[in-house]
Order: structure tokens, then sequence, then C-alpha cells
């Protein structure tokens, strides 16, 4: 089985190498020539669009930064689905609004190919690792064959509905992520003010009700002032803003969400929105006039 990879980006590159690692046969795609030529350093052969790629695999996946992207590479000029063969499938991992998805799925039905829409979480870390958390909307039977693949990715796959059911449980994700971090900002900047070191913080409440694997992620990172992403705010606002579209469309107030879209745009407008989302806490630090660090 051929696998074509859409997207190298700082997820698609190492996601791209671990399929390389479990022996699969791959071609790759990116509009940057860069982590091209590394992948296929790395035993992959090199595609000439996503058209080609599509031409040339028997499962397409695709990891872009959001909708117009995805609508782009997979359905725009010298597109997937120009180049992809009835019965083959398309799997796009990245985070896109749900809508954006069953819109994809629908264009693909018409020419018989199948897709999945498998958004990921757990940063660049676990891409590296091969153990994301993936969640899948689509057919039971498509996710079966596809999911021996997802694995050599992911810790887990878990299906969660019909197509833009894994966008929605991204959504879900990324709402619950943005406020942990939040909160564990709003915290850190409260004990480094009140002359806690918040380092001994971390320490104390990481093993009770307050650890998270947010907090273990993102709090040596803001202990340090290290803000190099992983999860760029641009992108997270990206999400926040699906999550938004998405809730106002059904009916759901999100009030919270809407809070930490302000604090991340405040972000953006003083130039931060390459920072990783730890970066959070730099709106909380200017607020308070202080700052948070801790050598522990
Ligand atoms: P990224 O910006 O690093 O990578 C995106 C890649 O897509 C880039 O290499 C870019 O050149 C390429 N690209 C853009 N348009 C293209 C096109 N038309 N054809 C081919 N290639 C194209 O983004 P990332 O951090 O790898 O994130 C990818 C997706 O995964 C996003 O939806 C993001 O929200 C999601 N995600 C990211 C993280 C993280 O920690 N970075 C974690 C979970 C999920």
């Amino acid at each position: 089985m051929k696998i074509g990879f859409v997207g190298l980006g700082i997820m698609g590159k190492p996601m791209a190498k671990n399929l390389l690692k479990a022996g699969y046969e791959l071609v790759v795609y990116d509009i940057v020539g860069a982590p091209v030529e590394e992948v296929v350093g790395a035993g992959a052969q090199k595609g000439a669009s996503p058209k080609d790629v599509a031409a040339q695999g028997d499962i397409i996946i695709t990891m872009l930064p959001n909708s117009p992207h995805v609508k782009e590479a997979v359905l725009g000029k010298n597109g997937v689905i120009e180049g992809a063969r009835k019965g083959s499938i398309v799997v796009d991992m990245s985070s896109i609004a749900p809508l954006a998805a069953q819109e994809v799925a629908a264009e693909l039905a018409k020419k018989g190919v199948e897709m999945l829409d498998a958004p990921v979480s757990g940063g660049e870390p676990k891409a590296i690792d091969g153990t994301l958390a993936i969640m899948v909307g689509g057919k039971a039977g498509v996710f079966e064959k596809v999911k021996p693949i997802l694995l050599k990715m992911g810790a887990s796959a878990v299906l969660c509905g019909e197509i833009g059911s894994g966008n929605v449980t991204k959504l879900a994700n990324q709402i619950i992520v943005a406020l942990n971090i939040a909160a564990m900002s709003e915290a850190f900047v409260l004990a480094a003010k009140a002359g806690v070191d918040p380092g001994r913080v971390f320490d104390a409440i990481k093993g009770g009700l307050a650890g998270s694997t947010v907090l273990n992620a993102k709090a040596p990172m803001v202990l340090k002032g290290n803000y190099k992403p992983g999860f760029r705010i641009e992108l997270h606002i990206k999400d926040l803003q699906n999550a938004l579209d998405t809730a106002h469309a059904i009916g759901v107030p999100v009030p919270l969400t809407g809070t930490i879209m302000e604090i991340m745009q405040a972000l953006r407008v003083d130039g931060k929105q390459k920072d990783d989302h730890s970066g959070v806490i730099q709106f909380y630090e200017k607020l308070a006039g202080q700052l948070v660090r801790s050598n522990l």
C-alpha cells in the first residue's frame, strides 16, 4: 500500500517520518521545498502536486493549516480530487471547520473517493513520538481500513461519529486546552506576585486535582519564559474562530471561549501570534506587572 502525504509542517513532517519508519511507501508534497527534501532524504518519493500524490497513493493524508488550505489542496487546481482514483481514501488530519470537512467529503464522494476527518492532539512532541491522540469522523468501515496507519502516528484513534465529528471533537479539545492555559497563567501570576515561587506551586499541585497534561507540558515552558512553538497562538485563534462559528451556528453560547479568544487577539495585536500558545501568560504578566519565572 502506498500513502500520499500533503503538508509537511511542524506536525506533518514527523508524522510522515513515522509512516516511513513503520515501513510504508510514501509520496509527499508541500508548497515549501525544505521539508520535502528532508522527508525525501528519509526515504519518501517526491510528488509534483497534490494531484500527483493522489494519483500514486491508495490513501492520501493531508496535514494543512485550515479549511481554505484543505479546500485548495484537495478541490483546487492540481488538487487531490483530480488525481485520486475511485476507492481511494482521503484522510484529512488538519484541524478545520467541521462544515468544511463535510463539504470536501461531499465533493470527493462524487468521484467515489472516501474521506475521514482525523485531527490530532498532542503537539509536536507527540507527533515525533508517534503518540498523538487522533479523533476521527467518517464511516466505520473506512475507519477500520485506515486505523492501523493512524496508530503508527498516534497512541489512540477513536471514531467519534460521521464525517465532521473528528473536527467537532477537536474544537472541544481546543476549548479545554486554551482555558487550561489561561487558568494556569492566571494562577502563576497570582502566586509570583504573592511572593511564592511558581516552580514550587507547579511541583506542589501537579499530582493533585489541578494537575493535567496541559500543566505538565506548558508549565516548564512558561517558568523559563520559553514560547518557542509548538502550537502557535495564530493557529489557536483559527481553532477558536472555528469553535465560535460552529457554536453560534447551532445556538450554543460559549462565554469562556469568547474570553480566551479576546486574550489571544490582544496577544496578536502585541505581535506575539507566532509564539507558542503557552505565551498566553504574557497577557496576564502585562496586566499584573509581574513576570513569572523559576529556576526550579
Ligand atoms: P504548519 O504551518 O507548521 O504546517 C502546515 C504545512 O502546510 C506547511 O508546511 C505549509 O507549507 C503547508 N501548506 C500550506 N498550504 C499548502 C498547500 N496548498 N499544499 C501543500 N502544502 C501546503 O502547521 P502545523 O503546526 O503542522 O499544523 C497543521 C495542522 O495541525 C493545523 O490544522 C493545526 O491546527 C493542527 N495541529 C497542530 C498542532 C501543533 O502543535 N503544531 C497540534 C495539533 C494539531
